[in-house]
């Protein structure tokens, strides 16, 4: 009985999935394209003809290896990752590169540079500045993160083992349109936020890394991508398993990879490359998303971006009312509707759209009528 019951529950579950999806505007995890979803229900219980789920599968099976291979190639082709750098695929979420980059990169003169975007990139700096010398060469934290900073390269430190960046900066909605010039020194970015929305040049920098649950698939699944010669660098008390070598020469797989997120990654690249066309078309789509929205708060009365407009981000979007009430009740409105976790991040308050590749055109369209309705009946 109690197993029917379940069953049942199941049944129901899978309706709302096609009948009841709302939009989500979660910051992350956040939405999966929808054809990727259907695809990964599909093949639940039977992976092409294997009998079982993937999530079943041993990871050192040849059906896994074929998924985890298929994976790499996938994102080496459309972010056209240069052959020398190695993909990782990692657990711990970005958190955890923040002492894993440290451990493994600041062993030269023990020196980096940081640019405080944000709490991510703060982040990064303070648990770097456990193993080193770590030195904030810039901040927005004078006016709540909502710029990024200007630079002066003589504030850099020259013989720096690398200089940290956090591209997009998720909780304020600012992005780099121009990337600092770092000469020799290795430059590092967390793109969480940001990565797979737009092309980017890999080769200018020495380590990139993502946690999945943005823009790439689900949660539990961390890639780096990390140029060779900054392998084989780490410190001698490197735990095992936060040495970048470990999963470079063992091919992500010393231990169990996240090997469901990896394969829901694969699904999510496929639908990059061959439903949206590219990474090209997929900036195309997001400028088109950011745009309506950007426009709306640029002409509306009551609500308007926080952030400068030069450095506005195309992932992440936060406005407000200006009143407290306000921006309360249109984000109970807002969720009664379908719209849901419109609700700014805790530090900042006020609300934030974040519409990562997944949100649909219609999403944003949607979402600019409500605020345009709620303007008229409160402004
Ligand atoms: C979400 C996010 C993080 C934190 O990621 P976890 O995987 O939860 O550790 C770090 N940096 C940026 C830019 C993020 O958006």
């Amino acid at each position: 009985m109690v197993h029917i019951k379940w069953m049942l529950g199941q049944i129901e579950h899978r309706e709302v999935i096609t009948l009841g999806r709302v939009y989500n505007f979660s910051a992350g995890p956040s939405m999966l394209p929808e054809a990727v979803l259907k695809r990964a229900a599909a093949e639940m219980l039977d992976y092409q003809g294997t009998g079982e789920s993937v999530m079943e599968m041993s990871h050192r099976s040849k059906e896994y290896q074929a998924i985890i291979d298929h994976c790499e190639a996938l994102l080496r082709e459309v972010m056209k990752i240069p052959d020398n750098y190695k993909v990782l695929f990692l657990q711990g979420g970005a958190s955890s590169q923040f002492a894993m980059i440290p451990l493994n990169l600041l062993n030269g003169s023990g020196k980096a540079d940081f640019v405080l975007t944000g709490q991510w990139a703060t982040k990064a700096y303070q648990e770097a500045s456990r193993y080193g010398s770590c030195k904030a060469v810039a901040s927005s934290k004078d006016r709540t993160f909502s710029y990024i900073p200007k630079l002066d390269p003589a504030s850099f430190t020259p013989d720096a083992d690398y200089f940290h960046i956090c591209l997009n900066n998720t909780i304020y909605g600012t992005v780099w349109h121009e990337l600092p010039n770092t000469g020799n020194v290795p430059l590092v970015a967390d793109i969480s936020s940001c990565v797979l929305s737009q092309p980017i040049d890999v080769g200018r920098f020495g380590l990139l890394y993502a946690g999945a649950q943005k823009n790439m698939g689900p949660a539990g699944l961390t890639v780096v991508i990390i140029r060779e010669d900054l392998i084989g660098r780490a410190r001698e008390s490197t735990p095992t398993m936060f040495n970048y070598a470990t999963h470079a020469e063992n091919g992500s797989m010393y231990n169990t990879p996240p090997t469901y997120a990896i394969y829901i990654c694969g699904l999510v690249l496929e639908w990059i490359r061959d439903e949206i066309g590219g990474l090209e078309a997929m900036q195309a789509v997001n400028e088109k998303k950011a745009k309506l929205l950007y426009e709306f708060l640029d002409s509306s009365k009551l609500f308007k971006g926080t952030v400068v407009p030069e450095d506005r981000s195309l992932m992440n979007i936060p406005f407000v009312t200006g009143s407290d009430e306000l921006d309360a009740q249109f984000v109970a409105e807002a969720k009664k509707a379908g719209f849901i976790n419109l609700k700014g991040h805790r530090s900042v308050g006020g609300m934030r759209a974040s519409i990562y590749n997944a949100m649909p055109v219609e999403g944003v369209e949607k979402l600019v009528a409500l605020m345009a309705r709620f303007e008229k009946e409160n402004a």
